[in-house]
């Protein structure tokens, strides 16, 4: 998630829904280190010696004084000899005590100068031994302006002044406010998420409930979640009410669906809640099962727009209606527990693959739903969006900000559009059959997948490549090259001469392009094969030329480029 306000309001064609009811504050607060800013920084070698097996977590959240009591207990595996532990952990929640397999550390054994912890071990532990460290922090988190464009708490209020708490930490990651390894691949394989809330408050959460238990004035819940993504673990509080029901899947298992939503709006609610199923019947039926069947399919109301926390998705988009008769946001994220919580990009530079594949979902669904219009519709929307200032995938590490930021050569919003659109080409070049047979090995690792005989995958753009060659037994390595690889779009010159149509490829570089070209001649669809990027069709003097018909080709289009830049100049001329 994270599109640009301006990006939403285009795609809607709507201006943004502003929200009265979530008025977050934000007072001073000390600023971020540029470690704890960004998410997906170079890992030390030393961080790199340990798996993660299991994170207990136990976070009182005190919406009064906007505060979080908590304390951590991290189990890892050794994968080499180590004789320290470094775990990422905002240095404004300050460290209270430690105690490393039992041991309780001294104060002043440990250091977090600029965002990673570092704590020497008492004892030098061996290669596939285990380690369990227990520490206490705590504090006020750092609070979101603007979540979930920038990351943080969000500490609101219901319209009847009640606490409504949420956090969104896609940007800046997981150690805003839990210690962990900030990095794509850093997923713990099990978190136990205990999160205290005073009564009567509610505090839905990723995965299972394993239970809630209560003390005094406050109640405390359990929540159990596999494999979750390191910024998918998310605090959620509220006076929430609760719809619950089940989905009884084309697999043969039963998905738990429950939404948790603010009192007051049950109806907008129940409607919304009818879309859980018909969610699901499309994802299973297009991509394949529920990833995470045996937990649930979660979703929580939220004081910001949206982020795909797995099992517990935030929505935040006010039950907006834009006439497509599915709530697009909602629809978004849930892609996401597809295509960012059980595939993950291996790094961030490859961030599309999240992105482009969730936000494609949206048209393919209007399609599922209503047929060729709201399709169209949809994808010419996101057409009017690509900038193609920098290439989609950069070919080496990022972190998550970088990739958002265009002026450190980020290609920004185009993971979305731009990865969207190359995938509808992507579509239409190699079939049906093979698309969705890629994006199921991409997804599951396999081709046959059921509920059960998956594990979550760590993807990059490359094995992606690999797997559209394997199932299409072809070589595709051109099309993403020039679409992922290049900031410009490829070109397509049409010359009419006499009796002869050429066509001719210009991909930036000068790159190989033989992409298919079908062009309508009176009617009747040629497809022109451009071996070597060049081809000519026969077309009678006076007929009716169409070039590319069926509107499949990501390409440079002047008429495009002109109205960006037009829209550019009106909003120039519109600033006070
Ligand atoms: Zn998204």
């Amino acid at each position: 998630m994270r599109p640009t306000l301006l990006a939403l309001g285009l795609a809607l064609g709507l201006g943004i829904a502003g929200s009265t009811l979530a008025q977050a504050t934000a007072p001073s607060q000390s600023p971020l280190t540029a470690l704890t800013k960004d998410s997906g920084t170079p890992m030390p070698a030393e961080q790199k010696r340990v798996h993660f097996d299991h994170a207990e977590l136990h976070i009182a959240v005190k919406p009064a004084t906007q505060s979080i009591e908590a304390s951590a207990t991290l189990t890892f595996s050794a994968l080499a000899p180590t004789d320290v532990l470094l775990v990422d952990l905002d240095r404004n929640l300050p460290v209270s005590a430690i105690s490393v397999d039992g041991k309780v550390l001294t104060k002043g054994a440990w250091s977090n100068p600029e965002g990673r912890l570092r704590i020497p071990l008492p004892h030098a532990v061996a290669k596939g031994d285990k380690v369990v460290a227990t520490i206490a922090y705590g504090g006020k988190p750092h609070v979101a302006k603007k979540a979930p464009w920038d990351g943080g708490f969000v500490w609101s209020h219901t319209k009847d002044g009640q606490p409504w708490v949420g956090s969104a930490v896609e940007g800046e990651g997981c150690d805003l406010f839990w210690p962990c390894i900030d990095q794509p691949d850093g997923k713990p394989d099990l978190v136990d998420l205990y999160v205290t809330v005073p009564k009567p408050l509610v505090a839905p959460g990723n995965g299972v409930l394993v239970g809630v238990s209560e003390q005094g004035n406050t109640r405390t819940y359990h929540w159990r979640a596999k494999h979750p993504t390191t910024y998918a673990i998310s605090i959620n509080v509220g006076p929430y009410q609760e719809l619950k029901g089940e989905y009884h899947s084309r697999y043969g298992n039963t998905i738990p669906l429950h939404y948790w939503y603010l009192p007051g709006e049950e109806a907008q609610a129940k409607a919304l809640f009818a879309e859980f199923p018909q969610l699901l019947d499309f994802f299973e039926a297009k991509i394949g099962p529920y990833p995470w069947g045996d937990e649930k399919m979660g979703v929580v109301e939220t004081p910001y727009k949206g982020m795909e926390h797995q099992t517990i998705n935030a929505y935040g988009n006010h039950y907006a209606k834009d006439g497509s008769g599915f709530d697009w946001l909602l629809q978004h994220e849930f892609a996401h527990e597809w295509f960012g919580n059980q595939m993950t990009n291996a790094n961030w530079d490859d961030m599309w693959l999240h992105e482009g594949f969730a936000t494609l979902m949206q048209p393919l669904y209007a399609r599922w739903l209503d047929g060729d219009a709201m399709y169209y519709a949809w994808l010419h929307r996101l057409r009017m969006m690509i900038e193609n200032e920098y290439p989609v995938v950069s070919g080496t590490p990022r972190t998550e900000e970088a990739v958002y930021d265009e002026s450190r050569g980020g290609p920004g919003q185009d993971i979305y559009n731009k990865g969207a659109l190359m995938l509808q080409t992507l579509h239409h070049l190699i079939g049906d059959q093979a698309f969705y047979a890629s994006i199921r090995e991409l997804v599951y690792g396999r081709p046959d997948p059921k509920p059960g005989n998956f594990t979550p995958q760590y993807r990059t753009s490359a094995d992606y490549m690999r797997i559209v060659d394997r199932v299409t037994g072809k070589d595709y390595d051109w099309f993403f090259k020039v679409y992922l690889y290049q900031a410009a779009l490829p070109k397509l010159d049409v010359q009419r001469r006499g009796d002869t149509l050429d066509l001719r490829w210009q991909a930036p570089q000068n790159l190989p392009f033989p992409m298919p070209v079908e062009v309508q001649v009176d009617g009747n669809v040629h497809t022109v094969a451009m071996e070597g990027g060049h081809g000519s069709l026969a077309v009678p003097a006076g007929a009716l030329v169409t070039i590319d018909p069926h509107s499949v080709l990501l390409r440079d289009e002047p008429r495009i480029t002109a109205f960006q830049q037009w829209m550019k100049q009106q909003r120039k001329a519109a600033k006070p």
